[in-house]
């Protein structure tokens, strides 16, 4: 697919251009296996500026493996509070406690016993693999994926498994002996900067030379977005002395949190309204003020457990309206 001669050229301008354009992040700064796995945990379907701050907090209440594995599980929930994807959390929390039952707290470096842990699939192995322990594998998240796709004027919907097969292949004959971390870091910030979702800045492309494609901004093929669901939900604001009374989630979608309770739809004005998007759908949370049911659980005001963004900001929202019903 590519010969050596061009393979180097390419290396030699991809590694120039990030050694003086690639991004400074605290866990490229200091790449400690932990580091990074958290770091891949958090950035699963969230941007680096979203993840920055909380990241940081992280490292300071979670600073190792060890620590994390020993947390219990309402103070991890509390950490990511905001993130989102809340499995993502637990996984990562079931995963330091394997890694210190079978590992001895350390993050093991193979593919097939970083697969064995909860929550890592392909990709995340692959990438903790390559930034973690420098490993010259083949890491494909979608900025590297669209770099790909275009540097080999891929025509194939790269959703489909041959699609992926093509990508996968051009990943893997782009790759060094060596140096997996430089390599994938490189890709991934061009991707993230030049090479970008749209119309690319190819004049400022430090591999223009080695790219294929004749109309870039086309490029990655994928199906057409499904389009947009409107969703309605209605909860419950009951309060009490300055608590809010709240169940703890009844299903997987917020497993481990706690959530303002479920409220019948009525024709009268809400106390607060809110719309989140979340996923394909966006929901319209609307919120009514009644009595505590016997079940609910009042918690303070000030010392809430973890609870999913949407029904924080909604609470937050229902408690600075000027008839907000706090006794
Ligand atoms: S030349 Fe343009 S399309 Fe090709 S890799 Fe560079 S930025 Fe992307």
């Amino acid at each position: 697919m590519i010969d050596e001669k061009i393979r180097s050229g390419f290396h030699k301008a991809l590694g120039a251009w990030f050694q003086a354009a690639g991004r400074s992040l605290p866990w490229r700064d200091d790449p400690s296996p932990y580091r990074v796995l958290v770091s891949e945990f958090m950035l699963q379907q969230t941007t680096v500026a979203a993840v920055l701050p909380y990241f940081a907090r992280w490292m300071r209440s979670f600073p190792d493996v060890e620590t994390l594995a020993a947390a219990p599980e309402e103070s991890v929930l509390k950490h990511w509070e905001g993130l989102g994807y809340y499995s993502r959390a637990r996984n990562l929390h079931k995963a330091a406690k394997a890694i210190a039952a079978n590992f001895q707290n350390k993050i093991p470096a193979e593919l097939s016993q970083l697969r064995s842990l909860p929550g890592i699939g392909p990709y995340t192995a692959a990438a903790i693999a390559a930034f973690a322990f420098d490993q010259p594998v083949p890491v494909l998240d979608a900025n590297i994926a669209r770099v790909i796709a275009r540097l080999f004027d891929c025509r194939q919907d790269i959703t489909t498994a041959a699609g992926r097969r093509f990508l996968q292949q051009a990943a893997t004959a782009l790759l060094h002996t060596s140096g997996g971390r430089q390599h994938t870091s490189a890709l991934m910030d061009l991707g993230a900067t030049i090479c970008r979702s749209g119309p690319p800045e190819c004049s400022l492309c430090p591999v223009q030379k080695f790219c294929r494609a004749a109309a870039p901004a086309s490029l990655p093929i994928k199906p057409a977005r499904k389009p947009v669901t409107r969703l309605v939900e209605w909860c419950a604001l009951a309060t009490k002395r300055r608590s809010v009374f709240l169940i703890p989630s009844p299903g997987p979608r917020w497993k481990g949190l706690w959530l303002l309770p479920a409220a019948e739809p009525r024709d009268a004005e809400p106390t607060a309204t809110l719309t989140y998007a979340i996923t394909r759908y966006r929901v319209t949370l609307h919120l009514r003020s009644t009595a505590p049911a016997a079940d609910w659980t009042p918690f303070p005001l000030d010392n809430l457990p973890p609870m999913p963004t949407p029904h924080r900001n909604a609470l937050a929202l229902a408690l600075t309206k000027p008839r907000a019903p706090i006794e």
